[in-house]
């Protein structure tokens, strides 16, 4: 690079021109990074499928019960490559900015209770509670309402997941400031060790990626949940305790002639 010599302002260009470089370098690393864990994650149910593929071909399709079992696991594992696909697709429009913002008027409370009524049949399964909290005077707000389901589904999905069998799920909804609202979703789970808490939401960083991989995770929910809340001007935080549990909180900003609409 060349230096930039101004007069009279020393030699002040130059750190300018280095600090430019190594964001440059760690933007090419992320990109480098993002590109071998993309591959690698496809990667890994491909062999997969294609071992078992073999195995059918080999003369295990003659065993009609072992067949349907790798059959299933065939399955399994390409549904899993189409959540991951379509989980990188959202991050993608989201980086581009490509997906338009469709904002209606939402009320919260309803918003709550139906990502509880879509989640009802795991949480029975699972008996695990699940309390819904909605401040009083906690109305209605304009946000796209797609995109914060799929946030309050990476969440609660990740909540149940990651809680053992009884266990309880808080989701609540309350003011904080005048023109902000503040939803949380809090288990009573396994919780996250503390070293791991700065990478929590990075593209693929999951505490245990065999866990998360049973668990049929792909390690963009929360990358995916931080694009969307970032997108309505909001913020979102993971606070954990080892053994104790998880609470993800996440802002929305408040737009008053929304709220008295309803
Ligand atoms: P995944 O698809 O693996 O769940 P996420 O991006 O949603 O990916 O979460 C990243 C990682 O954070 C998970 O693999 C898990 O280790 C940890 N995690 C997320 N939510 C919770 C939770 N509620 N309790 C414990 N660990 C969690």
């Amino acid at each position: 690079f060349t230096p930039i010599h101004r007069r009279g302002e020393g030699q002040s260009g130059i750190i300018a021109v280095l600090q430019d470089v190594t964001d440059q370098e760690k933007l090419e690393q992320a990109r480098r990074e993002f590109v071998a864990n993309v591959s690698h994650e496809l990667r890994t149910p491909l062999t997969t499928i294609k071992s078992y593929l073999e195995a059918l071909d080999d003369g295990a399709i003659e065993e009609p019960q072992l067949a349907s079992r790798f059959i299933s696991v065939t399955r399994s594992e390409t549904e899993r490559m189409i959540r991951l696909v379509t989980d990188l697709l959202h991050l993608s429009r989201l980086d581009s900015k490509q997906s338009m913002m469709s904002k209606s008027t939402t009320l919260v409370s309803e918003m709550l209770e139906e990502v509880a009524d879509r989640f009802s049949f795991q949480l029975q399964q699972r008996k695990i509670e699940i309390v819904i909290r909605v401040e009083k005077g906690v109305t209605g707000l304009l946000l796209d309402r797609d995109k914060i389901d799929q946030v309050l589904d990476n969440l609660v999905s990740n909540a149940i997941k990651y809680t053992g069998d009884e266990g309880a799920i808080r989701l609540e909804a309350r003011k904080i400031e005048k023109d902000m609202l503040e939803i949380s979703v809090q288990d009573n789970g396994i919780g996250i060790p503390k070293k791991d808490l700065t990478r929590i939401f990075d593209r693929f960083y999951r505490v245990d990626k065999a866990r998360s991989r049973n668990m049929g995770g792909t390690g963009l929910g929360l990358s995916i949940a931080r694009e969307i809340v970032k997108a309505h001007g909001g913020t979102i935080n993971l606070e954990s305790e080892l053994g104790q549990g998880t609470r993800v909180v996440f802002t929305l900003p408040i737009q008053q002639e929304e709220e008295d609409e309803l």
